[in-house]
């Protein structure tokens, strides 16, 4: 390791090296002055401007496949939203702006609300800053940030990289990806392993380093000065995934690969993808704007829609993971000193059972509408006494099927319990790798603690998937973890009966279980549960099934 070498996380493996171009950083806050002196024709520039920034998005979503396309179509989306163009041509007018501030305040205040929900939608901030940018440069009359065109092939180093400029990237000229924030669950993580794009995300440090070639390890996370003047390596090319849409090894041991929703868009991208059903509906996902408590029919047909395209296939709905990172405002939960210790997931329905029970009927009826073989789930359960009381309380609303989350410690420790009184588990790895660091899943600076890979995590999951075989139930996992090809490998070795995530990863983990037996996952398992860290856990894991 040189001493001007770095680390961060390993989101997206193979090594590669070559000349480093770097993303421009994004435009800073436009000018508030000269007042417009006709407002009025200043507030007409926006929405000719959104439509062109709109359209170039959409040819480039023409030319991407995939999760690539539909990120391109929903940021198109974004660039066009009424709502964005008509606060943007409000504060025109009262604010007395020009039109390029207005647009940078008006997606400030829709950037804020979403950093305040948290979680996911906070993921989401950098889309509307992208989308900001676009649209402030059009007016502006410059070009816009981002990727550059690259003449040669390249490593990428940029701050962060907004999933736009991700889903672009054309493979064959983008050697690795490095970004000094990010976290691996951001779309830049998910987007380049879609690609087969080595990436290392959150490497402090890495903006100061002033060097002409890097050498970037997707496998360790390292990044290291390289010479300039050697040939580019790139990473050995992995082509599009191929898969038959049945999840199995190729000794035939089932593993079911579903898709992680939370919106009518998502569960259209999972099908598409060939997911076998879902493992995770994250449903508060369709709430986190309502002010006040949806009524069981609004709440049966949004569940409806959103389950419509997995008629006739399994699929599990999770009652609301309210709280912390996603409050609901309709909840008016109280301020707590630790809001990731608190009130959060199911325990807000101990106080409050009439909401779960509300929302239960409501997804008892989304099933007969939709006929998809419904499951209904609990998150954020600490005990089996805890278990047993959401089983129950499902029974009585008459869905067929409960199971919970293992995101707690406590919860992976007492599996055997918990699947005692419920149907099936489902590991939350990003929640369980949260509690089990004592590291907040938010923040960069604790990121590499929140890496899936690392041994002491899948030591509990490994107690989850003993739990599983020993009482003949099934026990996935939804976390971001079930998203890597080479961790999905672990995962089935561990025991695990399901594995679902984005619909980007479908068919890269559908075919990378494919192309392995059982025994190799076993391996794999053992190798990762030996490791003392994560990146090692993952390079004996490679070498475990390709020896
Ligand atoms: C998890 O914690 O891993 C999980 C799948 O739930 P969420 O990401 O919604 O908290
Ligand atoms: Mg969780």
């Amino acid at each position: 390791m040189s001493d001007t070498s770095l680390s961060g996380v390993a989101v997206s493996p193979g090594r590669a090296s070559g000349p480093v171009v770097r993303v421009a950083e994004p435009l800073g806050e436009p000018a508030s002055t000269p007042a417009p002196a006709d407002p009025a024709a200043e507030a007409a520039r926006i929405a000719p401007a959104a439509q062109v920034v709109a359209a170039r998005l959409e040819a480039l979503a023409a030319t991407a496949t995939g999760e690539a396309a539909t990120i391109l179509i929903t940021t198109a989306a974004m660039a066009a939203d009424p709502a964005l163009v008509s606060k943007a041509e409000q504060l025109v007018g009262t604010g007395r702006l020009p039109a390029a501030k207005a647009v940078y305040d008006a997606a400030g205040g829709f950037a804020e609300a979403l950093a305040a929900a948290g979680g996911y939608l906070a993921e989401r901030v950098r889309d509307v800053q992208d989308v900001r940018d676009r649209l402030v440069a059009e007016l502006l009359g410059v070009d816009p940030p981002g990727v550059p065109e690259l003449t040669a092939p390249s490593v990428l180093v940029a701050r962060d990289l907004a999933p736009a400029d991700t889903a672009g990237l054309d493979p064959a000229k983008v050697l690795a990806l490095v970004t000094e924030e990010g976290g691996p669950t951001s779309h830049t993580a998910i987007l380049a392993r879609s690609l087969g794009i080595p990436a290392v995300v959150a490497v402090r440090g890495l903006l100061a380093l002033d060097v002409k070639a890097l050498a970037v390890d997707g496998d360790t996370g390292l990044v290291e000065p390289a010479d300039p003047d050697a040939p580019a390596v790139a990473a050995v090319a992995s082509g599009p995934a191929e898969w038959d849409g049945h999840g199995r090894t190729a000794d035939g041991h089932r593993v079911k690969v579903l898709g992680n929703v939370g919106s009518v868009t998502d569960a259209s991208a999972a099908a598409e993808a060939g997911a076998e059903g879902v493992g995770l509906f994250r449903t508060e996902f369709c709430y986190l704007d309502a002010p006040t408590e949806p009524t069981v029919s609004d709440q049966r047909a949004a569940y409806a829609a959103v389950l419509a395209p997995f008629h006739g296939k399994p699929v599990i709905v999770r009652t609301l993971d309210a709280g912390a990172d996603k409050p609901l405002a309709f909840l008016d939960q109280e301020d707590e000193p630790n809001p990731a210790l608190g009130v959060r997931g199911l325990r807000v329905a101990f106080d409050r059972p009439e909401i779960l029970d509300r929302q239960l009927a409501a997804i008892a009826g989304a099933a007969t509408d939709s006929g998809a073989e419904v499951s209904v789930m609990a998150p954020m359960v600490a005990t089996a006494a805890e278990a047993a009381w959401f089983a129950e309380r499902a029974a009585a609303a008459g869905v067929p099927r409960a199971g919970v989350m293992i995101e707690v410690p406590a919860a992976a420790l007492a599996a055997d319990q918990i699947l005692e009184v419920v149907d099936f588990v489902s590991i939350g790895t990003n929640d369980l790798a949260q509690y089990t660091f004592a590291a907040d899943r938010q923040l960069g600076a604790v990121a590499k603690l929140n890496d899936p890979w690392q041994p002491a995590l899948l030591r509990l999951v490994e107690r989850v998937g003993a739990a599983a075989k020993a009482t003949g139930k099934p026990a996935g996992v939804c976390g971001e973890a079930a998203a890597d090809p080479l961790l999905a490998l672990v995962l089935t070795g561990l025991g695990l009966t399901s594995l679902s995530m984005n619909a980007a990863a479908v068919r890269a983990v559908g075919a990378s279980l494919a192309g392995v037996g059982m025994a190799q996952c076993e391996a794999a398992a053992q190798a990762a549960l030996a490791a003392t860290d994560p990146a090692a856990a993952r390079v004996a894991a490679k070498a475990a099934i390709t020896a």
